[in-house]
């Protein structure tokens, strides 16, 4: 459970300083699904690395099951627009790598590796070069490492932006069916409307008068979603 209380975020830019976030109060429940949309510059990215624990918020703070973030912990994951693979690495070594520098031994990294790659559907391809990789197939491999750590939350930033909109609409699915298997709480920054009302159970639109406080839209969905099934969308001040 994440909670979030009265954060404000600035930042000094040739001695002004930028006021990003102002007065953020959220709760999020252990496995829910939140995207956060807003117009660019209006804080997305600031909130999720302050909820990574990647930024200090100036005041107020986020918890995480009552315990304060200071630095990315192990609970959390956060998977960027680009996936970043180390180019020397295979498919498998760089998902194994991962798991490695948690001190897990060889072996073991290789076959728990193995399982992730088969969960994000690159099974046949775990000795493939980072280079031989499509977008969305290198993105694929940032899921996969990224859910190494078993992560409670899981932060995504922009994590389709870079995809042509077929391989955006396979990869949508795709984290919608992680989601639900790995029982994962999902914080998504995106500008992707329809993607928002498709992966999240609440959509966070953050104003773009900087310092109001978040305004906070419910959508109400059944799961698994099927795109073409309408759509009740309720909104909430
Ligand atoms: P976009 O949709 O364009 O990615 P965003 O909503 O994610 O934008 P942020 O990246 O959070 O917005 O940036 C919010 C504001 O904070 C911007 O005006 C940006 O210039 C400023 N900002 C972000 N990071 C820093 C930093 N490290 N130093 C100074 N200013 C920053």
């Amino acid at each position: 459970e994440v909670t979030i209380r009265d954060l404000s975020k600035t930042f000094a830019i040739n001695g002004e300083t930028l006021t990003v976030l102002k007065g953020i109060n959220l709760d999020i429940s252990g496995g829910e699904s939140i995207a956060i949309v807003g117009a660019s510059g209006s804080g997305k990215t600031t909130l999720l690395r302050v909820l990574a624990g990647l930024e200090e918020p100036d005041d107020g703070g986020v918890l995480i099951d009552g315990a304060p973030v200071h630095g990315l912990g192990r609970d959390r994951s956060v998977i960027f627009q680009e996936p970043r693979l180390l180019p020397w690495l295979t498919v498998l070594g760089n998902v194994a790598f991962a798991l490695e520098v948690q001190g897990v031994p060889a072996h073991e990294a290789k076959e728990r590796a193995r399982r992730y790659i088969r969960l994000v559907g690159l099974g046949e391809f775990e000795s493939a070069w980072p280079r031989q990789l499509s977008g969305g197939m290198a993105q694929r491999v940032g899921i996969a490492r990224a859910l190494t750590v078993q992560p409670e939350i899981l932060l995504l930033d922009e994590p389709l932006g870079a995809l042509d909109a077929m391989t955006k609409i396979t990869m949508q699915e795709e984290l919608s069916r992680i989601w639900a298997e790995e029982e994962v709480t999902m914080v998504l920054v995106t500008h992707d409307l329809e993607e928002a009302i498709f992966l999240a159970d609440r959509v966070l639109v953050l104003p773009k008068t900087k310092g109001a406080a978040i305004r906070l839209i419910d959508i109400d969905l059944p799961r698994p979603r099927d795109r073409n099934e309408a759509r009740f969308v309720t909104f909430r001040q």
